[in-house]
């Protein structure tokens, strides 16, 4: 399947999840915009590299996304977007009545107001190209809560609701609108997170990845960002031209139960 032609822009994609969307979209032949706030040397290296390896045009742009001009200015910037996967996300913990208004606020603007600005200005640009795909990147918990999340668990259920809305307002068109929803994905941040876990309870490397890490994931394995990458891929293939307005998980099992 090739995606070449197409440009995708990815957002918070200088790691993890997002880093990986970026490269199996290229490796399938579309062009991409990386994003993250910053702009370093480092985040337009990892454009060059995807850029070198597969012989696409990557291009890094920077823009904060809990600012909605950003959002906007970034679509804007790139000029194109066929493909817009809205994954830029951030988390913090603490019972609601200790939340901290700015984290509530933050974590609001980054993983839900961000994805309405952005699709807001990429889906003109998909009606004048006559093709598009929206792929957001919400969560398990955009289908289920945990305690101490509420702001991550109000977001992610929020942007499940808004591609359903984006679903239907382009439900006659040759446009796709569908959610993602991972279960623990291993990135460099849960990996790093793993010493520590071994450390506080004296377990393994298994025991705490089983037992404490991935407690509601029935296949006790983390999913790869190479496997959100293939997902974001196949709903940007003409086998889902008719998926629209769902949620896929990859969870390993983690909203079976
Ligand atoms: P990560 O921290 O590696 O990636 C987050 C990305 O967002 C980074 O590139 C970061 O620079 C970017 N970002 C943060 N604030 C930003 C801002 N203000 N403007 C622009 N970019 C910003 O984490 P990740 O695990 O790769 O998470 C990516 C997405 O996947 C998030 O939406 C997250 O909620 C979701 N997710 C992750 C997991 C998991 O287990 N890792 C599971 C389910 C859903």
């Amino acid at each position: 399947m090739t995606l070449a032609g197409k440009t995708a822009i990815i957002t918070g994609s200088n790691s993890g999840i997002g880093l990986g969307v970026a490269w199996e979209l290229a490796r399938a032949g579309a062009d991409v915009v990386l994003n993250s706030f910053t702009d370093s040397e480092e985040d337009h290296a990892l454009a060059a590299e995807i850029a070198k390896e597969t012989g696409v045009t990557a291009r890094y742009i920077k823009a904060d996304m809990s600012k909605g001009d950003e959002c906007r200015a970034l679509v804007e910037q790139a000029g194109v977007c066929d493909i817009l996967v809205n994954n830029a996300g951030i988390q913090h913990v603490a019972p609601i009545d200790e939340f901290p208004v700015e984290k509530w606020d933050a974590i609001i603007a980054i993983n839900m107001n961000s994805a309405f600005h952005t699709t807001a200005a990429a889906l003109p640009m998909m009606r004048k190209a006559g093709w598009g795909r929206v792929v957001n990147v919400a969560s398990a918990h955009g289908l289920t809560a945990s305690p101490y999340k509420s702001a991550y668990i109000a977001a992610k259920h929020g942007v499940v609701g808004m591609t359903k809305t984006v679903a239907l307002e382009t439900a006659r068109e040759p446009i796709t609108a569908n959610a993602i929803c991972p279960g623990y994905v291993l990135t460099p941040l849960v990996e790093a997170q793993i010493p520590d876990t071994m450390k506080q309870y004296n377990m393994t490397r298994e025991e705490a990845v089983e037992n404490v890490m991935l407690t509601r994931q029935p296949s006790k394995e983390f999913a790869t960002v190479e496997q959100i990458g293939g997902t974001a891929v196949f709903l940007c293939s003409d086998a889902a031209a008719q998926i629209t307005g769902t949620t896929i998980s990859v969870d390993g099992g983690w909203t079976a139960l």
